[in-house]
Parts: structure tokens; C-alpha cells; sequence
């Protein structure tokens, strides 16, 4: 989109009788783009959303080809055999029907599975054809739950750091994010997620007759922090209080660290009525390639989310969904296993997580000890001078450190003010995003890296 802009202002400055009456640039008779009056810009119900922090660090990865990409949240190691197996089998198989639409809610043995996945945790049957959305990844979940339940002028809470394509969808749902901070309590000892908390009486001023939603992730990404049942049941609480509908992004479900565990909040009392969850294929079986997501929640709520769906995406990916549907199957026949994937990933994960808390002590940083999810935040201000961020342009201080430490040290990281709202970037500013869901050959590469970078600045 740039570019053709660029070509065009460029053709114009070339010959200016490509410029015409009301700004509008003509050639060969043939109307093209408006180059002034501004007829195609974003338009303005957006609001926010044209600048991704995806985006940007994506092509940075591809331009300074950093040794290590500690980036964007993906495995760069192989899924579970099975799951890929069950994939390959699929689009090689007799039932070419599979390859074909299937129906538009869910792909019927995905939705089948899926309510046998949650209901013993939900402690309720789920209908699988009435109360559960298959939708393309958890993005679309959060879209269509968005979309389907936010109208003009609504407000919807939202707590910081988040997922930064919340802030987008509500805007351009016609609604109003009113944004909450989770801020670190000073410690003497370890910090870790659980140190970030919300202020009660400052989330309670936030509610007002407009709130129709409150938008919650736990596991948190990017602070790992899963919240306690204490801290779910102050947000219950006022849910029931202003009859507010909370949407859950779980996506990291999976991904605790013992002693802490994942509480639903749709299963606290009288939430499940008011509680829509979402769930991801790409996180729970460590192919976020394969965009499968899904919402569950009561069939009155999941309603306005199917007409958006129907509409928008009418139906995922055939095969891709009938090989989720056959990695949980997998997954159930062994559920009380230690080898069952729901388990043995945030068992192989802890290690990794313990072994990049070390190393970045040890280099200088300050991490945020996560319970949940595969980052780590970190506070980087330690080394400050070290670094010289003179020379990057950027507006914020993570972005620059992030990007300059791309260059000097070769570890590609995410800037995490990308997930505060324009008010409150400065709490990210301090800060930096480790990914760790990476082979230990890229972890030990990462520790060899900081330490060279550190040693070459004394
Ligand atoms: N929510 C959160 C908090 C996430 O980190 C992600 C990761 N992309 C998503 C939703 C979207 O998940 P998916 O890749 O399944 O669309
Ligand atoms: N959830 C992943 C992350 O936070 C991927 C995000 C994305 O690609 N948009 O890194």
C-alpha cells in the first residue's frame, strides 16, 4: 500500500498534469487514487491498529537475520509426531470429502472433541454444536466474540499489557476500550508475574451503565502472570455486578508452571452465563501455522458470534480441523499420562524457562519470573550504559533498545509498550520480550550471544 502511494505521488511529481480538478489523479482517462483529499485512508471507526508490532519485527527478522529470533511467540521445534501424522494422513487418505467445506460452526468430530476436552474441566456438558465456535485461530474467536457482542459506543475493559489486537477489534466494533494497568509491586526477592496485581478500586471506577465487556487473558501474554482465584473472583464480582460479559483468552491453558494452576473464570459461580472462552489449536498443540481456534460459552451468548462467523468466515479449514479433532482424541486416550501433551509441554517448558531466567540475570536484566505462557518480560534498564540508543529514531525506548540490541547482540526480542494503549506506553518502556519456546541449541546460542555482547561493552 505504501508503495503504490509512493509511485503515485511520484508520477505525479513527474508530470503535474496528472493532477486534475478536486485533487483526483487521472490518467489515460482512467481515475486512480485520490491523492489528497484523503478519500482512501484507514477509515477513522479504526482508530488504532495500522502500526503492528508483528509486522515491523517480522521484517526486521528478515533483514538483520538475527542469529537468535526471541520474537514473535512461536516452537521452532517440531509438534508432537502424532499431531503432524495425523495431518499428512489426512490429505493423502480415501475420504476426499475432507477436503471439502465442512459445517460452517465446526468441523462435527472437532466440536465433539472439544466438548469432551472441557466439560470434566468446566464441570458441565457443552454442546458441541451449540455452545462451541470453531473459529480460524484465536484471533477470529476474539473477532467474531468481539464483533458479535460490542456495539456503538460500548465500553470494554481491558487490562494491560494486552494481546495488542483487542484495542483494533473493539474500536472497530463502534466500541470505547477503557484501559487498566497490572502494575509490579517493588520486592525485595524475585520478581515474579504473580507480583503484577490490579488495583481493586481503580478496576471498579472503570465500570460505568456503558461496560458491556471485559476482555481477560490467563495465562498473560506477555507477563505470564495466571491469575489467582482471589484475583478472578474480584473481576467475577463486578462482572455480576454491572452485568458485564467476560471474554477469557486462554490460549495458554496449557502452559502453567507448577505449584500454580489455570482457573477458568466461566467456572466460577454464576460466570459461566456471562463467560465467553477462547481457546487455540496453534498453542495447545504448538502449530500456530494451523490458525484453528475456537469460543465456548453459553448457546444465548455463542449466537451473536455465530452470525458474525457465518458471515466473515462461513467455515475453517476442513482438513485442518479433522486432524485437531484427532490430535485431542490422541491426546484423551492418554489423559492421565505424564506423556499427555496437555501436561508434558509446560513440564519441558519449565526448564527452559528456569534456564533463560538464569541467563538473563546473569547478563544484566531483570526478569519477570512467568507462572504461565512462554515470555518472559524483563527489565533491561541495567544496561543502559552499555547501549546507545542515540541512534534509533523510534519513538519509544523499547522499541530503540529492542532493535539496536537486534543489531549489537543478534537476539531479536518484541518491544512490550506495542501492548499498551497510546496513554500508557511508558510502563512498557523499561521493559523487553523473551520468547522461549525454543530448541535448547537456541537458548545456549542466546546465553553464548549475551555474554559476548556484555563482554565487549566493559
Ligand atoms: N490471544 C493471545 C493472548 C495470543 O498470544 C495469541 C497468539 N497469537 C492469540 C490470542 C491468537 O492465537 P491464534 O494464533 O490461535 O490466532
Ligand atoms: N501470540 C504470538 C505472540 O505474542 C504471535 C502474535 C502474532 O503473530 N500476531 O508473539
Amino acid at each position: 500500500m505504501m508503495f503504490r502511494w509512493r509511485k503515485v505521488v511520484c508520477a505525479v511529481a513527474r508530470s503535474p498534469t496528472l493532477i486534475c480538478e478536486h485533487s483526483r489523479v487521472i490518467r489515460r482517462g482512467i481515475k486512480t487514487v485520490s491523492i489528497m483529499n484523503n478519500k482512501f485512508k484507514l477509515p477513522s471507526r479504526y482508530g488504532a491498529g495500522e502500526e503492528s508490532v508483528w509486522v515491523e519485527y517480522i521484517q526486521l527478522a528478515a533483514d538483520y537475520k538475527p542469529a537468535v529470533n526471541l520474537g514473535q511467540g512461536f516452537p521452532d521445534f517440531p509438534p508432537p509426531n502424532h499431531v503432524t501424522k495425523a495431518l499428512s494422513e489426512i490429505a493423502t487418505g480415501e475420504n476426499c470429502l475432507l477436503n471439502q467445506y465442512t459445517r460452517g460452526f465446526g468441523h462435527p468430530r472437532l466440536v465433539q472433541n472439544l466438548a469432551k476436552v472441557y466439560s470434566p474441566l468446566i464441570n458441565r456438558q457443552l454442546d458441541p454444536f451449540k455452545e462451541i465456535l470453531v473459529t480460524s485461530g484465536a484471533y477470529e474467536a476474539l473477532f467474531s466474540t468481539i464483533l458479535g457482542h460490542v456495539d456503538t459506543g460500548d465500553e470494554v475493559i481491558v487490562i494491560e499489557p494486552f494481546f495488542d489486537c483487542y484495542d483494533f477489534m473493539i474500536k472497530s466494533a463502534g466500541g470505547v476500550p477503557k484501559f487498566i494497568a497490572l502494575k509490579p509491586k517493588s520486592t525485595e526477592g524475585e520478581q515474579t508475574s504473580a507480583n503484577w496485581v490490579l488495583d481493586e478500586k481503580e478496576l471498579a471506577s472503570l465500570f460505568t451503565p456503558k461496560t458491556k465487556m471485559l476482555l481477560l487473558n490467563t495465562p498473560h501474554n506477555p507477563l505470564g502472570k495466571v491469575f489467582t482465584r482471589q484475583e478472578l473472583e474480584m473481576i467475577a464480582d463486578l462482572c455480576k455486578k454491572h452485568d458485564v460479559l467476560c471474554v477469557a483468552d486462554e490460549v495458554y491453558e496449557w502452559m502453567v508452571y507448577e505449584p500454580k494452576k489455570h482457573i477458568r473464570i466461566g467456572t466460577l459461580p454464576g460466570m459461566w452465563e456471562r463467560t465467553i472462552t477462547i481457546g487455540s489449536a496453534g498453542k495447545t498443540f504448538s502449530v500456530t501455522g494451523w490458525k484453528i481456534g475456537w469460543a465456548y460459552g453459553p448457546a444465548a451468548l455463542m449466537k451473536n458470534l455465530q452470525v458474525v462467523h457465518q458471515n466473515c468466515v462461513y467455515t475453517c479449514c476442513t482438513p485442518v480441523q479433522e486432524a485437531v479433532a484427532r490430535s485431542l482424541e490422541f491426546e484423551l486416550a492418554r489423559v492421565n499420562s505424564p506423556d499427555c501433551f496437555f501436561v508434558s509441554l509446560a513440564r519441558d517448558l519449565l526448564a527452559k524457562r528456569d534456564n533463560l531466567v538464569r541467563v538473563l540475570r546473569e547478563n544484566g536484566f531483570e526478569p519477570t519470573v512467568p507462572e504461565g505462557g512462554y515470555f518472559i518480560v524483563a527489565n533491561w534498564t541495567g544496561l543502559k550504559n552499555k547501549i546507545d540508543l542515540s541512534t534509533e529514531p523510534d519513538k519509544y525506548r523499547d522499541y530503540k533498545f529492542t532493535k539496536k540490541f537486534a543489531k549489537e547482540a543478534s537476539v531479536l526480542t518484541i518491544p512490550p509498550s506495542a501492548f499498551y494503549s497510546e496513554q500508557h506506553k511508558h510502563l512498557g518502556e523499561d521493559f523487553v520480550r523473551f520468547c522461549f519456546i525454543k530448541k535448547d541449541e537456541n537458548l545456549a546460542l542466546t546465553e553464548k550471544l549475551l555474554k559476548e555482547w556484555n563482554a565487549k561493552k566493559k
